[in-house]
């Protein structure tokens, strides 16, 4: 398999070699060539596998085709097991009304379903750096969820070191904990004095400076990583197994979305042949992709004019993983020319072609919720089910909700209730919460270096560093 850039500028590279790029060097991002089709008879065959890992050998080995068979078993079986993950099924499921199931993605070390890929990208990366000989530094910024789960997808693996900078003081103390308590010495916390805006503004000055990146082998794990999204493929396959009871039956898939790494590989699961009706966008205040699929327009916002919520890990400005689903309705010559319309006006406008005629074959429906949606619904599922959901869950449960019309409705889990339990505790006051999980971390000693906001003092740390 190759894989080729959305905006078509870029030769086509190899799965490892696509493993630790960020952007393609037109600016666009790394998508297989061709999407894999599943047969009926294949579905049958991995309904019937047992564990977690042996599905995700087979989904894949279908794009990493330049990784031996034995090697990638290791790595898949590496990242799921109990070990890093709380069940045996790594990823659980229970009822919460006639029809609407909850897939737990969140039983990973961190409670959120960064998890589900971060742990398969620690295996994945040691691996490709051995084989290429070379290491990485991953420098990011992190508000809190995808950080943490890098950190611990990372600490303790060879030719790797993690330099991740956060808001000082501005994490709830769980975040704080879970991240500043890990003490492997390839781990570096950067408590910086400023929000976390100024933590990325630092990472951008850095990688600016293209001798510096190369000196230092600065690199990083974001969302736009195509691993990410082939490791998220493999929980709709499985999630779909748990919910459906034969493969003749079609069930709706609702999504908590912020970048658009999640529900774009529900949509990659889709077009493999999973049998998924509808894939419900759901976002929170910060609706730059509800407003798209309502209107036609898709008008990224400054990160001055992105809402606060209750569900932070959804507080986004534009959605990184977005053009992928343009490049696979439009083609690359489209997208190219719509993310130029971005650059020049600020926006681009599907309704004035052609493509916006097939917007009911996407089969794609969103929607939005409020603080208060939230909250409600987190109420109401307890009451009606004695079930807890996490705030970004509920987002979803909430927006599901217009949508029910007795297809199974499978609402993603990417929290656990109990890392947001302050907001919990606000909807339902005697949330029953084992809280000696919390405090058992939130009591380990921490390990972080406080800064100032300023990228010569970063410079320099990392200079002194990783030296
Ligand atoms: C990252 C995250 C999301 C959003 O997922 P995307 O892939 O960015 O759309 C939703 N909920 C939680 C808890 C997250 O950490």
């Amino acid at each position: 398999m190759k894989y080729v850039s959305t905006r078509g500028g870029d030769t086509p590279k190899s799965f490892c070699e696509v493993v630790l790029e960020g952007l393609c060097r037109d600016g666009g991002l790394s998508m297989p060539e061709s999407i894999p089709q599943i047969s009926k008879e294949t579905l049958t065959k991995w309904r019937n596998l047992t564990s977690y890992s042996e599905l995700a050998l087979e989904v894949a080995s279908l794009y990493a085709t330049d990784i031996p068979r034995e090697d990638l078993q290791k790595l898949v079986e590496n990242a799921y097991n109990t070990q890093n993950f709380g069940v045996e099924s790594i990823i659980s499921e229970r009822s919460i009304g006639e029809n609407i199931k909850v897939l737990g993605l969140s039983e990973g070390p961190t409670f959120a379903f960064k998890d589900m890929a971060m742990q398969f990208l620690g295996q994945l990366f040691p691996y490709v750096l051995e084989k290429m000989d070379r290491t990485l530094n991953i420098v990011g910024a992190t508000s809190g969820d995808t950080g943490s789960s890098a950190i611990h997808a990372m600490k303790g693996k060879p030719r790797i070191n993690v330099v991740m900078l956060s808001p000082h003081n501005r994490m709830s103390a769980f975040q704080t904990a879970q991240m500043y308590s890990v003490q492997d010495k390839n781990i570096y916390n950067i408590a910086v004095e400023g929000v976390f805006d100024d933590c990325q503004d630092l990472v951008k000055a850095l990688n600016n400076d293209i001798a510096f990146k190369e000196k230092f082998n600065l690199g990083a794990v974001n969302s736009i990583n195509f691993a990410r999204i082939l490791a998220q493929i493999i929980y709709y396959f499985k999630g779909y197994f748990m919910t459906a009871t034969s493969n003749d039956e079609v069930i709706d898939v609702v999504i908590p979305s912020g970048n658009f790494g999640n529900i774009f590989a529900g949509i990659m699961a889709r077009q493999m042949g999973l049998p998924i009706r509808k894939l419900i966008l759901a976002t929170n205040e910060n609706n730059v992709l509800d407003e798209f699929f309502k209107t036609g327009v898709y008008k990224p916002r400054a990160s001055k004019d992105v809402h606060l919520t209750s569900s932070p890990s959804m507080d986004i400005a534009k959605a990184s993983n977005f053009e992928r689903f343009i490049y696979l309705i439009a083609g690359s010559e489209a997208t190219k020319a719509l993310w130029e319309q971005i650059d020049t006006q600020g926006y681009f406008d599907l309704t004035k072609g052609e493509l916006w005629a097939d917007r009911a074959e996407w089969n794609i429906e969103s929607g939005e919720s409020s603080h208060q949606n939230r909250i409600e619904t987190i109420q109401r599922i307890y009451k009606e089910s004695n079930e807890l959901i996490d705030p970004h869950t509920a987002d979803g449960v909430f927006v599901g909700s217009h949508y029910l019309d007795g297809t199974t409705q499978v609402c993603l889990e990417t929290a656990k209730p109990i890392k947001f339990y302050e907001t919990i505790k606000q909807a339902v006051n005697d949330a029953p919460f084992d809280l000696a999980e919390v405090e058992k971390i939130e009591a380990l000693p921490q390990k972080k270096e406080v800064m100032a906001n300023d990228a010569a003092l970063l410079r320099q740390f990392i200079e002194s560093a990783l030296n």
